[in-house]
């Protein structure tokens, strides 16, 4: 199934050529002509299953295909409520992207930031607002936001608004929009406050599961490697001697991170390019067919540009930074182990990075193994970082009494943070010992 068959207008379509979206997947398959058709939805689905398209496209076309009359004020016509700040901005990124060539206005109301320049796009009109809740209430009780005019609300990750007590607001939220509504739901769980939601809110509604990402994370081996900022690139080019790592596409942050990443391999002889949003799409075709085709051994990439990049053989997934959305953790080491390859996912975590280790070990439902015994042990600490971590180490059955990384039987590295002298200066890795590289088979700990 291509995403013509879905019956999408030529404006999106484009769009989605753009994004280098090939074919639609699971969830959009089966909801984009549900919510085309006007009926409500009941969606059972995570983040990384192209959940946001699945709704944010069909509201698109609903919306653009309604005639505005041109120097009238524009009203809300879409609300999509969802519960962190960071998923609303990423929706409303994806809406901009799908709706580059059509006359739509979206923004995002999340707390955190300045209000007032989300009042002044309030003012200005706006077709699409995405949402955290409680900035919305606050944006209401002040006579900010008219919810009037909304025909199509999407209430997304449910179950998480309930977690982080939102709940009431939502239905604060819910009780100043017409009735008359069409209602996407998604909750990848169904506690009891949501299925009397669910009964409450939608009707005769479509419902679509798609198996949860955390499944994605359970076919896949992962490391991961407690090391300072200013190692990761030396721990990189040590794991990276590791020959049967025949290609690797190692996630970084930033474009910056990217770049340097890529320079730091290939002065240590590593063939490395990077590829993200400041490179041509020439620059960015050519180094994704070198990697396709072997002349280059790494593929350093962020997560925007990333997307859509369609690699079946790939054995390795770098995380050289942790991503602060977990569901990003998963979807990227889901681009490994496909093709019946068994999937090897290596993630780096830097001191300020542990928090979000703790939110993707709670997404995947369990801790992911620590390689403690390499070149490069974290060194930094603080007390907060010990408390992290003994939590971290109660969760391996303690195997590391609190250390920010644990000694291993037989390993070499009973560091003590603020003892080892950081090795940000400079110089050679100290040779690894035999077997305490992950790649040659030793050094995990706590399953
Ligand atoms: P979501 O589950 O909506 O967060 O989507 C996860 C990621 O998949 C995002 O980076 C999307 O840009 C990307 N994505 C969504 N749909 C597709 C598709 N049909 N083809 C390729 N990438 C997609």
């Amino acid at each position: 199934m291509n995403f013509r068959d879905l019956k999408l207008i030529a404006p999106i379509l484009k769009a989605l050529e753009k994004e280098a979206y090939r074919a639609p997947t699971p969830i959009q398959e089966q909801a984009i002509p549900a919510v085309l058709d006007g009926n409500d939805l009941f969606g059972c689905a995570q983040t990384g299953t192209g959940k946001t398209a699945a709704f944010a496209l069909p509201i698109i076309q609903l919306l653009s295909r309604q005639q505005v009359r041109p120097h009238t004020l524009r009203r809300i016509r879409s609300l999509i409520l969802t519960p962190t700040r960071e998923l609303a901005i990423q929706i409303e990124e994806n809406i901009r992207a799908y709706s580059r060539f059509l006359d739509l206005r979206c923004t995002s109301i999340v707390g955190g930031v300045s209000q007032a320049a989300q009042e002044r796009a309030l003012q200005a009109g706006v077709d699409i607002v995405v949402a955290t809740p409680g900035r919305l209430i606050d944006l209401i009780h002040q006579q900010h936001v008219d919810l009037q005019h909304v025909q199509i609300l999407v209430l997304d990750e449910a179950d998480r608004m309930l977690d982080m007590g939102f709940i009431n607001d939502v239905k604060k939220i819910i009780a100043r929009m017409p009735a008359k509504r069409q209602t996407l739901f998604f909750s990848a769980t169904m506690p009891p406050e949501i299925a009397q939601l669910v009964q409450t809110l939608l009707v005769n509604p479509v419902k679509v599961e798609i198996t949860p990402v955390s499944s994605t994370a359970e076919r896949i081996d992962q490391t991961l490697y407690f090391v300072d900022k200013e190692n990761k690139i030396r721990l990189l080019t040590h794991l990276l001697q590791d020959p049967s790592i025949v290609s690797a596409l190692v996630f970084t942050r930033t474009k910056h991170g990217a770049d340097r990443v890529a320079r730091g391999l290939n002065k240590a002889n590593i063939s490395a390019q990077a590829i993200h949003g400041d490179k041509s799409q020439n620059a960015r075709q050519g180094a994704l067919n070198n990697f396709k085709n072997g002349a280059t051994r790494v593929l350093v990439a962020t997560d925007i540009a990333a997307r859509g990049i369609d690699i079946d053989e790939l054995s390795h997934v770098f995380n050289f930074n942790l991503p602060n959305i977990p569901e990003t953790y998963v979807h990227r080491i889901g681009r490994t182990g496909r093709a019946g390859l068994s999937g090897i996912a290596v993630s780096f975590c830097e001191y300020e990075e542990i928090p979000y280790l703790k939110d993707i070990e709670k997404l995947i439902g369990r801790t992911i193994a620590r390689v403690d015994d390499h070149p490069f042990p974290m060194t930094q600490t603080a007390p907060a970082a010990k408390a992290e971590t003994a939590q971290a180490g109660g969760k391996q059955g303690g195997a590391n009494n609190g250390r920010l990384t644990g000694k291993q039987p037989g390993g070499h590295n009973s560091q003590q943070p603020g003892k080892q002298p950081a090795r940000a200066g400079g110089g050679q890795p100290p040779k690894a010992k035999s077997g305490n590289n992950r790649f040659s088979g030793g050094g995990k700990s706590g399953r």
